[in-house]
């Protein structure tokens, strides 16, 4: 194939230590494709990886990257998948008899492994990937767009979990990647929406889009509280993580509504339940996403109905990977960083 045998990765040598190396470039297995990676997001997960957090599932020497674009290089000729060929990877693998598996919950099954955390993900060259796990990237989208499917998958589930109707009042606590790609979906199925977020750039780049914002200079329950002739929201997402946003969310949301979990809290959390009593509200948890939700972020990245491209704030080639790390840990003027593989 005129390739050389090895190929550049960066591989995760324990808290805050990214190392660029070589390796092996893989053998693509009976049901899988070879992949020449192009470009990889680096989100919030990866930098709780950088952090040290996730080494009960991070091996070191573990390969990171769950947010990928790729082009194929060689696939089964059954699989429909030719050299070429554009593709996202939904990076999951899951058992397929479990409980989860069965009701269909695949992205939830009891063992699930994601690809870029527990197994080997995309920062490096080459990628070996089961062929059932791509989807094909519209002509429509470039590069660093379609690196934007992944966390937009993620924003799809969590809209389409919240059952968010045209005409709902939606509140989006956390105007990072995830909360500004809710509220544009969520804007997108009709939605009336609002951010709260503290970050000035965020806070910028959000009224950019054209969203209403809250921010730290007023009190989001009040804001909410009048903004619906104190009903109360009918859906508000928890996407900041932060406890003091935990503790007050109930108190937004109307009668019958529904709060919706998408941060990672890994620690136990106080919460205002005298609300969830007094007014049946709903809470449930949002993770990841199932094939429909990717389905549904190829369709709206790929139509320009939610505009994915403001979100690339900057671009790395892979051995940039540690400073890129630092730089976004410092919380700057920053969307999103896209590891270019090409550069
Ligand atoms: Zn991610
Ligand atoms: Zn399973």
């Amino acid at each position: 194939m005129g390739r050389s045998a090895t190929m550049r990765a960066s591989f995760y040598e324990g808290a805050r230590t990214f190392k660029s190396g070589t390796a092996a470039v893989p053998v693509a297995g009976s049901d899988e494709a070879l992949l020449r990676v192009r470009r990889v997001g680096i989100c919030g997960t990866d930098l709780h990886i950088f952090q040290g957090h996730l080494d009960h599932r991070v091996p070191r020497g573990g390969v990171i990257g769950h947010e990928t674009v790729a082009e194929v290089v060689e696939a089964p000729a059954a699989s429909g998948f030719r050299a070429g060929d554009r593709v996202v990877v939904e990076p999951l693998k899951f058992c397929g008899t479990c409980r989860a598996c069965k009701m269909g919950a695949f992205y939830l099954c009891y063992s699930l492994k994601v690809l870029g955390v527990d197994l080997p993900g995309g920062m490096r060259e080459y990628w070996a990937v089961p062929t059932a796990r791509l989807l094909r990237v519209p002509d429509s989208l470039s590069d660093d767009h379609a690196a934007l499917i992944e966390p937009l998958s993620v924003a799809t589930h969590d809209v389409r979990r919240a059952d968010v109707k045209p005409g709902d009042a939606v509140l989006v606590f956390g105007g990072g990647p995830i909360g500004a790609l809710i509220a544009l979906v969520a804007r997108q199925r009709g939605a009336r929406v609002v951010v709260a977020e503290v970050n000035p750039f965020r806070l910028d780049m959000l009224k950019r889009f054209g969203l209403e914002t809250v921010g730290p200079d007023k009190d989001v329950v009040s804001f909410a509280n009048d903004w619906t002739g104190g009903d109360g929201v009918d859906v508000a997402f928890e996407v900041t993580g932060n406890p003091a946003v935990v503790r007050v969310m109930t108190d937004a949301v109307r009668v019958w509504g529904t709060v919706s979990i998408v941060a990672i809290h890994s620690e136990p959390m106080p919460v205002n339940l005298y609300q969830m009593f007094a007014r049946e509200l709903h809470m449930h948890g949002s993770r990841l996403y199932a094939r429909e939700d990717w389905e549904e972020a190829i369709r709206l990245a790929g139509s320009g109905a939610v505009a994915v491209g403001p979100f690339v704030s900057r671009k790395i080639p892979l051995e940039a990977l540690q400073d890129g790390m630092e730089q976004a840990l410092g919380g700057g003027p920053v969307m999103k960083v896209l590891v270019d593989l090409t550069a």
